[in-house]
């Protein structure tokens, strides 16, 4: 079976072959991709982690199913041989140092994430909100310390997972300042979780305390309630739905095409997405300015109907 190093959340591994032998049990489905590896050079063996992927067109992970084998590397053939083999081998190898699970934390399909260092042995639990003891327990499997507890924006379903989570790991909490931390979130606040580093953009507009939080080095961008997979987070009145068009605007701006989008819910028809997708079919992100957001905003029920949304 030919098994590809998957495109892992925006790294720079994309598309390196790699050809992966399994050992034993049944042999993996097409829909199997890689999702974490880790190598063993020496003995050519790796331990994989796979995850099951609807395949929709734009080539982005769904999560699914997860589970893990034990396989044997076997060398590039014919041209590909050489430095290639170290190459990929060598990716593989930085790659284990990025854990990302995307956590369906419970409520109103609440998604939280747990973002880590496995290298440092370092993590962050980002919106532990209605599972906080499973958040806890991920980061343990993994030998993963917390180092803080991180909220995009005050909402109750968000927050509601600090005080077990904090109490379990005995990491602060880090937010912005509004919501009066003990790690205050300012915008463009580097947040570093070993040899990662998050970058924090005060984004309001679904709530004035908003943050999202980009890692740079495998471009996650993680948007909380601010934008989802085909839509955006709600406002209350027209002020908002223009701070919240001008955060939107910031992120097309800021973010890079290739950037993969993780939500604060699952009410897209993904879980998760990418600023390209998103930029090319976000019906929000669609809009020629601000005036016409604010008139989709009020029509969006119609809208939906319209085109067959839910
Ligand atoms: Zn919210």
């Amino acid at each position: 079976m030919i098994a590809r190093f998957e495109r892992l959340f925006g790294d720079g591994v994309t598309g390196q072959p790699i050809r992966i032998r399994p050992l034993g049990g049944e042999p993996p489905r097409p829909s199997l991709r890689v999702r974490r590896i880790e190598i063993d050079p020496g003995v050519r063996r790796a331990k994989v982690e796979f995850q099951d992927v609807a395949f929709d067109g734009n080539g982005l992970v769904l999560v699914v199913i997860r589970r893990e084998r034990v396989v044997r590397l076997e060398r590039p053939t014919g041209k590909e041989q050489n430095a290639n083999d170290d190459r990929i081998a060598h990716a593989g190898i930085m790659n284990l140092s990025l854990v990302f699970e995307q956590i369906r934390a419970g409520g109103d399909r609440n998604f939280g994430y747990l973002l880590g260092d496995r290298t440092a042995g370092q993590a962050v639990l980002i919106d532990p909100s209605y599972s906080p003891d499973a958040f806890v327990e991920r980061a343990r499997e993994q030998g993963l310390a917390v180092s803080h507890v991180i909220n995009t924006h005050s909402h109750p379903d968000h927050t509601n997972g600090n005080e077990r989570a904090m109490g379990l790991t005995g990491a602060p909490l880090a937010a912005h300042p509004a919501l009066r931390p003990a790690v205050p979130l300012n915008d463009g606040a580097p947040l570093i979780v070993g040899n990662l580093r998050l970058r924090c953009l005060h984004v309001p507009g679904h709530c004035s305390d908003h943050l999202a939080l980009y890692e740079e080095t495998h471009r996650l961008l993680v948007t909380g309630d601010l934008l989802f997979v085909g839509k955006v987070g709600g406002t209350s009145n027209d002020a908002d739905a223009r701070t919240e068009w001008n955060s939107l605007q910031r992120l097309v701006r800021e973010i890079p095409d290739e950037a993969t989008v993780w939500p604060g819910h699952d009410y897209g028809v993904r879980p998760s997405s990418t600023m390209a997708l998103e930029k090319a079919t976000n019906p929000f992100l669609l809009c020629a300015n601000v005036e016409a957001f604010l008139q989709l905003k009020s029509s969006w029920a119609t809208f939906k109907k319209d085109h067959g949304l839910k």
